[in-house]
């Protein structure tokens, strides 16, 4: 038997999506194969428009597919992917305003019902590992965009995650910060082994991952191992 560490952590099969019914129906993704395993990190291209988030959020378990299967073997069932194994971190680092950064980042593992000494001790450790304890007591206003997002990324390590899902996180940023939180993602990963899955339409941000899966139009195409350079 396969021990539960060396199953694909995710697993897609002729996954499909469409929004809407009748003529109005629109097919985001069309019979979709994947599998990300403990380890990778891919990068997700293809233009707007192409269901590179429908397919991370069916991927993520933030959404169920029209058609197919997805199953998370080496993680467990869709009902505890969050917070936890599956982390996801969006375009725009969605902080809470009134809350500072350390709060912030604890706040999955508060909702969780995580007592509040544990929950901020996770989250001071999650900072420091990104070089981030100097914005600890710092409010999202504060922050620049750089800053905010690498917060995010902070937040989606505090409970541990085995699967980084990011969804354009460098959208929002010019070249120069994108690529400190490209970095900053690599190292989330680094350090709590985590795979990553990151959309981009960014050629500089794609160029940073061996592995590459383009979206067109809906439809999947999961690359050969590419050369990676940084
Ligand atoms: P991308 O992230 O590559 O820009 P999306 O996955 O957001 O692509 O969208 C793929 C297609 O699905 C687009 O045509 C988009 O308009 C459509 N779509 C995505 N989400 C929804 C939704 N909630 N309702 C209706 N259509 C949607
Ligand atoms: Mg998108």
């Amino acid at each position: 038997m396969t021990s539960p560490d060396e199953r694909p952590l995710v697993t897609a099969d002729e996954v499909a999506r469409t929004f809407g019914k009748g003529p109005a129906a629109v097919v985001a993704v069309y019979g979709a194969t994947c599998r990300v395993e403990r380890g990778d990190r891919i990068a997700v291209t293809g233009p707007s428009g192409s269901g590179k988030s429908t397919l991370l959020h069916l991927l993520a378990g933030l959404d169920s597919p029209t058609t197919g299967t997805i199953s998370w073997p080496g993680i467990g069932t869709k009902e505890k992917l969050r917070p936890g194994p599956v982390a996801v971190v969006f375009q725009a680092p969605s902080l809470m305003p009134a809350l500072d950064v350390l709060e912030n980042v604890a706040l999955p593992l508060v909702l969780a019902g995580t007592d509040d000494p544990s929950a901020r001790s996770a989250a001071a450790d999650a900072l420091a590992l990104l070089g981030l304890s100097a914005l600890a007591a710092k409010v999202p206003d504060e922050l620049s965009g750089g800053q905010a997002q690498r917060v995010a990324v902070a937040r989606s390590l505090v409970a541990n995650p085995k699967l980084i899902v990011a969804d354009e996180p460098t959208g929002q940023l010019d070249h120069a910060t994108a690529a400190v939180v490209i970095d900053a993602l690599l190292s989330a990963a680094l350090v709590s082994g985590a795979a990553l899955l990151v959309a981009t339409h960014d050629p500089r941000v794609t160029e940073r991952f061996a592995r590459r899966w383009a979206m067109d139009d809906g439809r999947l195409r999961v690359a050969e191992e590419a050369a990676c350079s940084r």
